[in-house]
């Protein structure tokens, strides 16, 4: 069985490793990790699985990053700028890391289709891909940070191509994980603006409510960048079997995460550990499996592992070390009977198809 040529990402957070976790993605993973030794400010710390050599290994040649700062003043399991003003600073020096990234040649920006199918080729025809540049897609997880319309639009101009219009909790627009309510009213008109400017909704974090609201709303593009199956992990961070049929019915592509408390019923957050479930990869084909069903083909699933996401090894499959394994998990995906052009349209080819219909 040969390794895919190309892996497409739809999720991670590579500014906010960059920015938050202060992590020069340059640097071979054992050297970000021995930087780490003895700090104890988060809980990943050491145990990062996601930098640009590590990519380039397991031939993730293109992603989709974000930029990503919420506004919580109250909630409290994830904390977030005190003021929206701060969220959308901070984006912007998230912004300014990937722009420096891309003067190290380190990084490309995507944003058209053209520039997307150039960027694959490359990829896939590259015998070493060693120093070839990563593209990536730009979005943003939790729209706190737009503080008015001209900030969306503002953004639109800088290369964002997807939005996803909450996080964690209560936020400016809407209801996300661990949360339930509507859309609110600048919310409803969020959506209406995204329309205009041709953005992809992404419905990963919104509540049920929420996620209801907006898809009877929104009448462009729809994936789900990072998103499990709660039939196989029940919290509301997961989505239902009702929800998976809407986003078939809309063409959407699910991204499959690696985050341990995506993957499993009961986790306890910074509690469980991998081994206390025997998590392995192969657990992800189990959610693939789901969606494929329910489906009936292999067209809306993809990767968006979120591996970066404010966790590491501690709270991934016990035999992940690096975004490179990934590759690994066309072995098992063979053995459930998937065929070769169904694990290469779950490793990439369906978000590429879907960014064919719907960027310009
Ligand atoms: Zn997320």
């Amino acid at each position: 069985m040969s390794l895919p040529s190309l892996i497409f990402d739809a999720h991670l957070d590579l500014s906010m490793n960059a920015m938050e976790w202060n992590r020069d993605l340059r640097l071979p993973q054992v050297e970000i990790r021995r930087r780490e030794i003895g700090m104890k400010d988060l809980p990943d710390r050491g145990n990062n699985t996601v930098c640009f050599p590590e990519m380039r290994r397991g031939r993730i040649g293109l992603c989709v990053a974000t930029q990503i700062a919420r506004f919580s003043s109250r909630f409290s399991r994830l904390p977030g700028w005190m003021s929206p003003e701060q969220a959308w600073a901070q984006t912007r020096g998230q912004l300014a890391w990937y722009r420096a990234m891309e003067e190290a040649g380190e990084l490309v920006q995507l944003r058209t289709w053209p520039e997307v199918s150039a960027h694959v080729n490359l990829w896939r025809n590259a015998a070493s891909t060693a120093k070839l540049p990563i593209g990536y897609l730009l979005s943003l997880e939790g729209a706190d940070s737009i503080l008015s319309p001209k900030h969306l639009e503002q953004s639109r101009a800088e290369g964002l191509i997807a939005l996803g219009p909450v996080h964690y909790g209560p936020g400016i627009y809407g209801h996300g994980t661990d949360d339930e309510g509507p859309l609110t009213p600048r919310g409803r008109d969020l959506l209406k603006q995204m329309e205009e400017l041709k953005l992809i909704l992404d419905v990963t974090h919104l509540c049920d409510e929420s996620f209801r609201d907006a898809l009877n709303r929104f009448h462009g593009p729809v994936w789900a960048s990072h998103h499990n199956v709660r039939a196989l992990a029940d919290w509301n961070r997961q989505l239902t079997d009702d929800q998976i049929r809407a986003l078939i019915e809309r063409g959407a592509v699910i991204g499959m995460a690696f985050d341990a408390i995506m993957m499993v019923h009961n986790w306890q957050h910074h509690r469980s550990k991998p081994q206390d479930f025997q998590l392995r990869l192969e657990k992800i084909i189990d959610h693939i499996d789901h969606i494929c069903q329910i489906a009936g083909n292999a067209r809306h699933v993809g990767i968006g592992s979120d591996l970066d996401g404010g966790y590491g090894t501690e709270q991934t499959p016990m035999d992940l070390n690096s975004i490179a394994d990934l590759a690994t998990l066309c072995v098992p995906l063979a053995a459930r009977g998937y065929k070769p052009a169904d694990i290469d349209n779950i490793f990439a080819g369906n978000f590429l198809r879907f960014l064919k219909d719907h960027l310009q």
